[in-house]
């Protein structure tokens, strides 16, 4: 059941769209700001950009003002209106560089078309051009491959907006110069784009950086260092719980807890393979008694030294280590975010070593994992992409019958599996093709989560075997998974997902004990024993606040239940139930709320 996919993003009408309008912002910057010097301007997610060079001013290059920005949109919608046609066309090399001789960036565009290392749009290729390919409307004219709408009308005016303006490396290098990005976004109609703005302003009221602080989850201190958050109490028990639950489905299915060092020999990961192709991504490494150790970039090697701690057998096979390992990678400052884009993190990381003739039962149930962990988080709205190798590029290891084997294996599985894929291209691993998992959230963004990967070249880069029935030594295969991914990244996204109202078995306070009066925070201290008895996860509010101000705290801090006690209560040993939803159920006895809250907990129910 592969290649369910509708059209690709590529192929669509709103890629033509926002590609076009791109172009005639670009157009609108000219006008505006005729000493710009343009660069490129691609279709994105959801929008497009382009970035310009508007010269230096004081030492620093010149931005764009918010007023810019109104001005350029402005103009960008009278251009629109005008209804003017997208032509294409070529130009020789030679052509090209006489008309765009004042646009340095276009000219070294130019020059790597003829060079055969880029094509108009920036992406690789080893074709050097004798022609480029230009799109013109009015008097803008690009290099661009399109494709674009025929005529500027079809991009709607009242369907486009400038969102924001932000600095930019060419060619993402930051030793060249800073341009300024202007990002907009352009919908079919009207009524799309509102949603789109919608949207974008719900995902800033949950963005989790600010829920992060507001619920006490985790916190990123400067003197640790960026991109290297703390977790804490709060978040550490919701880590904690989310690392249970998967312990114990992992236990369930037969695999065996490891547990690794942070560093590790440069020569493991020059072994592994990984030191080469990760270099960039990497920190340097560390001098110990005259001999090199790496902050470990990935966690599989140290688990293949694990595997390699004895002979194996046929009988040992399949040996699936799992193990929460925390790993290291160097991110540039300016990409780090909250718990998204993090220098250290923790994989909910596994290896597998199975017989050949185990793979594709070993690979189906790792995908049922994957899926009963989504549906257990509640997380319905997911897609599977198989990420294959792309045959031109240098990138990946092993030979061309070990990826075909790799990727027939995953096909088969998720085929047998049921699910749904689509292929990609150029998504695979260094070292084998894989199956990642796509989560849509509520506010319908997507986010890769949980993978799975095939790998026959590290088992012979480490040179594994396990001896067969035969007597006879072979080649394990090793599956790598991790089904949360990062437990950084995807607590980051359930934050945003949840808006911070976790489901209760998550919730890292389930309950807030609410006295009204002084005299009743004894029988609140009473009770909060009795559900921390039961393991519940239990707050007592015994300030001085008055009870409605008690609740509305507790809401703030999205706890599920607000229990409020007084003299009935006390009496008839029962409390009144509020959810944060701000729903009065009345009083309950104790141990019926405590009946209902703890199968609501071990049923993992999304329901209060
Ligand atoms: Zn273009
Ligand atoms: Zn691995």
């Amino acid at each position: 059941m592969s290649e369910t996919n509708p059209i690709p993003y590529a192929e669509s009408e709103l890629y033509r769209i926002r590609h076009s309008a791109a172009h005639v912002m670009a157009e609108a910057v000219l006008a505006l700001f005729p000493e710009a010097k343009i660069a490129i301007g691609p279709p994105i997610e959801d929008g497009f950009y382009y970035d310009f060079d508007l010269g230096q001013e004081n030492g620093k290059p010149r931005t764009f003002s918010e007023e810019n920005l109104a001005q350029i949109e402005e103009r960008m919608k009278e251009l629109l209106k005008q209804n003017a046609p997208f032509e294409h066309s070529s130009m020789s090399i030679r052509e090209a560089q006489a008309f765009f001789a004042d646009q340095p960036y276009k000219l070294e565009l130019i020059a790597d078309l003829a060079a055969g290392k880029l094509d108009e749009n920036g992406e690789a290729t080893a074709v050097p051009a004798s022609e480029v390919s230009i799109y013109k409307q009015r008097d803008f004219v690009d290099l661009c491959r399109g494709p674009h709408v025929k005529f500027t009308k079809q991009v709607k005016a009242n369907a486009v907006k400038l969102l924001r303006t932000g600095g930019a490396y060419w060619r993402g290098n930051e030793n060249n110069p800073q341009l300024q990005r202007i990002y907009g976004t352009a919908w079919h109609n009207k009524e799309e784009l509102d949603e789109y703005l919608r949207l974008l302003e719900e995902a800033k009221a949950r963005d989790h950086r600010r829920l992060g602080k507001q619920l006490g989850l985790f916190h990123i201190s400067q003197l640790v260092g960026s991109g290297l958050p703390l977790w804490l109490p709060k978040g550490a028990v919701l880590r904690e719980t989310l690392e249970n639950f998967l312990r114990q489905a992992q236990l369930e299915r037969g695999y065996l807890p490891v547990i690794t060092p942070h560093i590790g020999k440069l020569d493991l990961y020059i072994t592994s393979g990984h030191y080469p192709y990760y270099k960039a991504s990497q920190y340097t490494p560390i001098d110990v008694d005259e001999e090199k150790f790496m902050l470990k970039p990935m966690n599989c090697p140290h688990h293949i030294e694990i595997y390699r701690s004895e002979a194996r057998s046929y009988r040992d096979l399949p040996l699936r280590l799992a193990e929460f390992g925390t790993v290291y990678r160097y991110e540039q400052s300016g990409e780090l975010t909250g718990l998204t884009r993090v220098r250290g993190f923790t994989v909910d990381d596994s290896h597998l070593f199975v017989t050949p003739d185990q793979l594709e039962e070993e690979f189906i149930g790792v995908v049922d994992l994957i899926q009963f962990v989504f549906q257990t988080m509640g997380f319905h709205d997911f897609r599977a992409r198989l990420g294959t190798n792309d045959p031109s590029s240098d990138k990946y290891a092993g030979a061309p019958e070990m990826w075909a084997k790799g990727i027939n294996a995953i096909r088969q599985a998720a085929d047998k599996a049921g699910m749904n894929y689509t292929i990609e291209e150029g998504e695979a691993a260094f070292y084998g093709p894989k199956l990642d998992f796509i989560f849509r959230d509520v506010l319908k963004r997507e986010w890769q989560l949980g993978t799975v990967q095939v790998d026959f070249l590290l088992p012979e880069r480490f040179d594994l075997e396990y001896t067969g029935e035969d007597g006879q030594k072979h080649r394990p295969v090793m599956i790598h998974r991790a089904p949360f991914g990062s437990m950084e990244r995807f607590v980051g996204i359930l934050i945003e997902h949840f808006n911070g109202a976790f489901p209760l078995w998550l919730a890292p306070a389930q309950v807030m004990m609410v006295p009204i009066a002084d005299r009743h925070n004894e029988y609140a201290h009473a009770v909060s024993r009795q559900l921390r008895a039961v393991g519940m996860r239990v707050q007592v509010d015994d300030s001085s606040d008055r009870m409605n101000k008690k609740i509305r705290n507790a809401q703030l801090q999205k706890i599920p239940y607000m229990l409020v006690v007084g003299d009935k209560e006390m009496e008839n040993n029962a409390v009144a139930v509020r959810t944060r939803d701000e729903e009065d159920r009345g009083a309950l006895p104790v141990a019926e709320f405590i009946s209902h809250a703890t199968t609501l907990i071990t049923t993992k129910s999304m329901e209060l």
